[in-house]
């Protein structure tokens, strides 16, 4: 369970050359056909589209209504709070699957047939296996959401003008850990019975990023059958999702680039 705090010390290590700026100088790039060297699982059926299991929610709240900013509430204390709390659901969601997401079960951080990689601070990428990937990803945001000057909890601090751009970074890669719990453990999600869980949360979270605009929709495009099914009770969502699902990198990558 050492990642769930994220703090090994090779992370720290990793975590020091960070420039003061920011620091998930990570990027993704999507590759569409075979991962390096391993080829891609047959397409399967996606069990987590079932009706019988995406019907399963822990509350029928209205998760539209809850996301919104309430009057007389900062903006960025809003999105502050919003997302430090999915990152620990996130965190604590991931955990419950810890076990099964391996080096060797997930050689590579994949969401159905999209690969992601990780790039370190000098935009170097990094092949790592999936649970390497959500290592670096929770290690990081929980350096950011401790941090401060980011974060600012005391009173009269102000928050940084990169806030945004980082509360979108982080959210992205949240997804990425979301999408990866489905597309790749949703069976052992099942047998723990934790998918009312799962589908509560990924509801919640997609709504939010939404509510938002914390995301960009062609980012979150490879899990849209999905969100459908969960999240458009009602929402109609502006209907323009037409990510053509690839050719996202440029338009994806635009808020990536922190100065
Ligand atoms: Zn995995």
């Amino acid at each position: 369970m050492d990642w769930l705090m994220g703090f090994s010390n090779d992370k720290e290590k990793l975590l020091k050359q960070d420039t003061p700026d920011f620091q998930l100088r990570i990027m993704h790039r999507k590759s569409k056909g075979k991962p390096n060297g391993k080829k891609p699982a047959p397409e399967e059926k996606k069990l987590y589209l079932e009706p019988e299991y995406t019907k399963s929610r822990i509350t029928d709240f209205e998760f539209k209504e809850l996301v919104m900013l309430p009057r007389e509430i900062d903006l960025n204390e809003w999105l502050a709070s919003n997302t430090t709390t999915f990152f620990h659901h996130i965190n604590l969601q991931y955990s419950t699957i810890s076990e099964f997401c391996t080096g060797e079960s997930c050689q590579t951080m994949a969401v159905c047939n999209t690969q992601y990689y990780w790039y370190d601070e000098r935009g170097k990428k990094i092949k790592c296996t999936a649970p390497q990937y959500v290592d670096f990803v929770m290690s990081s945001v929980q350096k950011l959401v401790t941090d401060e000057d980011v974060f600012p909890t005391k009173y009269g601090k102000e928050f940084p003008n990169s806030f945004e751009s980082l509360v979108k970074k982080i959210c992205k890669y949240l997804f990425h850990v979301l999408a990866h719990i489905y597309s790749s453990h949703f069976k052992e999600t099942l047998a723990l019975e934790l998918h009312g869980h799962l589908n509560t949360l990924y509801t919640h979270f997609i709504l939010f990023i939404r509510e938002f605009n914390l995301v960009d929709p062609k980012e979150t495009t490879i899990m849209d059958d999905l969100t459908e099914v969960l999240c458009s009770s009602g929402s109609g969502s502006g209907g323009s999702s037409n990510g053509s699902g690839n050719g996202s990198s440029a338009g994806a990558q635009n808020h990536v680039k922190e100065r």
